[in-house]
C-alpha cells in the first residue's frame, strides 16, 4: 500500500505542478505525506456533494480538476462553503490533490480526453506549450473526426458521448456545414478564439461561451468561418477524470501497488434545469430579412436541445 507522497509523486510525474498557469493553484491542499492510500476518487470539482462521496467510499485521496482556493484566503471556518471540505476532508483523513491546466496543457491531456469521448482524432495542440520541443502539449486540441460529420451531427454527438446536463449543445453557425477539422478545449475556451481562427477549422466545441465574444466570433467571421458549440463545463472536463483515473491504474499496476482507483459519476454542474423557448419570435422584435424563426420551426432545427 503506498503513501500519499509516494502518490503524489506519481501524480507530479504526469501533471508537474510547474506545467501549471501561474495565476492557477495546483498540487496538495489536504493530507499528511506519511499516510497510507489505498483508494483514489478522481472528480471535477472539490464540493461538498464530492467530498461526501469521497467519505462513503472510504476514500483517502480525492483528486479534483478545479482547485479548492485559486486565491488566498483567512479562514478554513466550517461555517464556511470551503471551510467545511476542508473539515470534512481531514476529519475523514481524506487528502485533496488538484492537477489543472497542468493537467490541461498535459500529453494526453484533458482537451484529449474530451476529442477521445467525441471519436475524434487528435492532430495537434491549439496552443502548442512553447517549453516542449516536441510539440504535443499545450492548450485545446486540433481535431479531425474519422468519419466526415456536419456541424448538427457533431453536436447531437457531443449531446449523446458527453454526460448529461441540463445545458445540452448550444450550436452557432450553419448546422449543415461540414466539419473536417475541429477545434476542442475543455473548460472556458473563450480565451482562445484568436487560435482557433488562426487554425483554419472549422467548428470550436468548448465550454462556458459568452455573449460577446461569442457574438464578435461569429459577426467577424466570413462564411465558412468555424461554428461554436457550447457544452456545459463540468461535462467538457468530465471526460479526463476517467482518462486520469487510467493513467493512475497503470501506474499502480507498474508499481505493484494494491491501489483501487475511482472515477465519480456525480453531476456537478451547477445548471441544473433547462426550458427550451416556446414563444414565437414577434414580427416587431425579428430582424428584417433575418432568418430568424421559432424554434419550432423544422428549417431551423439547428441545435439539439
Ligand atoms: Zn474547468
Amino acid at each position: 500500500m503506498p503513501r500519499l507522497s509516494e502518490v503524489i509523486a506519481a501524480l507530479e510525474n504526469l501533471w508537474p505542478a510547474e506545467r501549471a498557469e501561474s495565476w492557477d493553484a495546483v498540487g496538495t491542499v489536504v493530507g499528511d505525506p506519511g499516510m497510507q492510500v489505498r483508494r483514489v476518487l478522481f472528480a471535477v470539482d472539490p464540493v461538498q456533494e464530492i467530498v461526501d462521496e469521497a467519505v462513503g467510499l472510504d476514500a483517502d485521496l480525492l483528486v479534483t480538476h478545479h482547485p479548492l482556493y485559486l486565491r488566498g484566503t483567512t479562514t478554513v471556518a466550517a461555517s464556511t462553503f470551503k471551510g467545511r471540505v476542508v473539515h470534512t476532508l481531514i476529519k475523514n483523513d481524506i487528502a485533496l490533490h488538484v492537477a489543472h491546466t497542468n493537467a490541461d496543457s498535459a500529453d494526453p491531456g484533458v482537451s484529449d480526453a474530451l476529442a477521445g469521448a467525441l471519436d475524434l482524432r487528435v492532430v495537434r495542440p491549439l496552443v502548442p506549450d512553447p517549453s516542449d520541443p516536441d510539440g504535443r502539449r499545450g492548450l485545446g486540441r486540433v481535431c479531425e473526426p474519422i468519419h466526415p460529420l456536419t456541424v448538427r451531427e457533431l453536436a447531437a454527438r457531443a449531446a449523446e458521448r458527453l454526460p448529461a446536463t441540463a445545458q445540452g449543445i448550444r450550436v452557432a453557425g450553419d448546422p449543415d456545414a461540414p466539419v473536417r477539422t475541429v477545434a476542442v478545449s475543455g473548460g472556458s475556451g473563450d480565451s482562445l478564439f484568436d487560435h482557433v481562427r488562426a487554425a483554419g477549422v472549422d467548428a470550436f466545441l468548448t465550454a462556458d461561451l459568452r455573449h460577446h465574444p461569442a457574438s464578435e466570433f461569429m459577426a467577424a467571421g466570413t462564411p465558412g468561418s468555424p461554428a461554436l458549440l457550447d457544452a456545459a463545463h463540468w461535462a467538457t472536463e468530465w471526460p479526463w477524470c476517467e482518462l486520469a483515473a487510467a493513467q493512475l491504474d497503470e501506474v499502480s499496476d507498474r508499481h505493484g501497488w494494491d491501489l483501487r482507483v475511482h472515477v465519480s459519476k456525480t453531476a456537478t454542474d451547477p445548471w441544473t434545469a433547462h426550458a427550451a423557448s416556446t414563444a414565437r419570435p414577434s414580427p416587431t422584435t425579428a430582424v428584417p430579412g433575418s432568418a430568424v424563426r421559432a424554434p419550432s420551426d423544422p428549417d431551423t432545427s439547428g441545435a439539439p436541445n
